[in-house]
């Protein structure tokens, strides 16, 4: 089996991909697929049902918050948060802490006026700015949890005077969270929660119905709620394998255990990244994320040869985004720390070669 270290999507658990492939030839024994089954047959008002309920249980969802699954992607979310919570004339707050956090402000431009707060693109993303002050008067304030493409992580949420909205696509449910300091939390759900298709939505229900716009129906929190995710026909299939996914999280002891092994995951990963010669991480230390670690090769030259090395091993999906470049190895939920330390021991072997 490769060790899969793609940003995303990224490595399912082998036990939810078998369960998956089973139900698309027969599904719970009903005869049919679960791909030619009815969205509003009641096998499946239990997969999203379920889902649902792993969400809320999993992620300690309180009362007054609604969990949504839609289509679109995060970057459709980028424009709905905005579109749903941006008063006409009204402003919004954003942290620009990376390209996706860029998309998403650029997108709420087309709502309303936008302040970003603070920005570290001057050094090409590597650190999250923490010096700056978010207006009382915005609508909301815009962060992203965890950069994939450069490998930091707030590893502190700020107290804000405003709701936040938060784009955790990239570490949702890899630590735990405290939902209630969130207005609006999203993540496209092909890193942590299962496959392309399906984008988690966590809405505080009494920030809605406040912009004075009208808002077709797809693109209405409001409207999604009360369709209970099923307004039009839902992407099945991914809203099953995430409700796989999430079974499997709770069956290894929920959120703070996997927040234990990511933790474990991380930390012996860098401190090979800081002991060996031939690599340096990319992120400064503080803002290092758990989920996307960022490192290149002090020499250009070794890029290709290591990379040759990790294919030979089984290593695949480890080349860093073209704008950081180097290496990305993504070590989300479902990564065993035995892959992490298959690329340990070939990042010491490359060493011992190249001496
Ligand atoms: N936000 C973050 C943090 C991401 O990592 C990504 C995708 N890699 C996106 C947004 C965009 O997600 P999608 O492709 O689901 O629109």
């Amino acid at each position: 089996m490769k060790h899969n270290f793609g940003a995303g999507p990224g490595i399912l658990p082998h036990e939810v991909l078998k369960q998956a492939a089973a139900a698309v030839i027969d599904f719970n024994g009903t005869g049919l697929s679960l791909l030619e089954i009815s969205h509003r047959s009641p096998e499946f008002e239990a997969v999203l049902d379920e889902a649902v309920k792993l969400v809320k249980e999993l992620f300690g969802v309180p009362e007054g918050y609604s969990v949504l699954f839609l289509q679109g992607g995060a970057s459709t979310q980028f424009a709905l948060a905005p579109y749903n919570l941006l008063p006409d004339g009204g402003k919004a707050a954003y942290l620009e802490t990376g390209v996706w956090a860029n998309k998403a402000l650029k997108e709420a431009k087309f709502f309303g006026e936008v302040e970003v707060v603070a920005t570290s693109k001057e050094s090409n993303f590597t650190y999250i700015p923490k010096d700056f002050t978010i207006p009382a008067d915005a609508a909301y304030f815009h962060i992203t949890s965890n950069n994939t493409i450069y490998g930091t992580q707030l590893q502190q949420f700020p107290k804000s005077p405003v709701p936040v909205v938060c784009d955790m696509s990239s570490d949702i449910f890899s630590r735990k969270v405290n939902v209630a300091d969130f207005g609006l939390i999203y993540a496209g759900a092909q890193k942590n929660m299962g496959p392309a298709g399906v984008t988690l939505v966590i809405v505080k229900d009494d920030l809605l119905g406040k912009t004075g716009r009208k808002i077709p129906a797809m693109f209405n929190y409001q409207v999604q709620i009360e369709g209970g995710s099923m307004y039009n026909t839902p992407p099945c299939f991914a809203i099953y394998v995430s409700m796989l996914t999430l079974k499997w999280l709770k069956a290894k002891g929920g959120v703070p255990a996997i927040e234990s092994e990511n933790n474990e995951k991380a930390r012996v990963l860098y401190e090979e990244i800081d002991r060996n010669p031939l690599f340096k991480a990319v992120a400064v230390v503080e803002d290092r994320s758990r989920m996307n670690v960022c490192f290149v090769a002090e020499n250009p030259e070794h890029e290709k040869p290591f990379l040759k090395l990790c294919d030979e091993k089984g290593i695949v999906g480890l080349k860093g985004h073209r704008s950081v470049g180097g290496f990305r190895a993504s070590i989300y939920n479902a990564l065993p720390i035995t892959s992490v330390y298959v690329l340990i021991d070939a990042m010491r072997e490359f060493a011992e070669k190249n001496k």
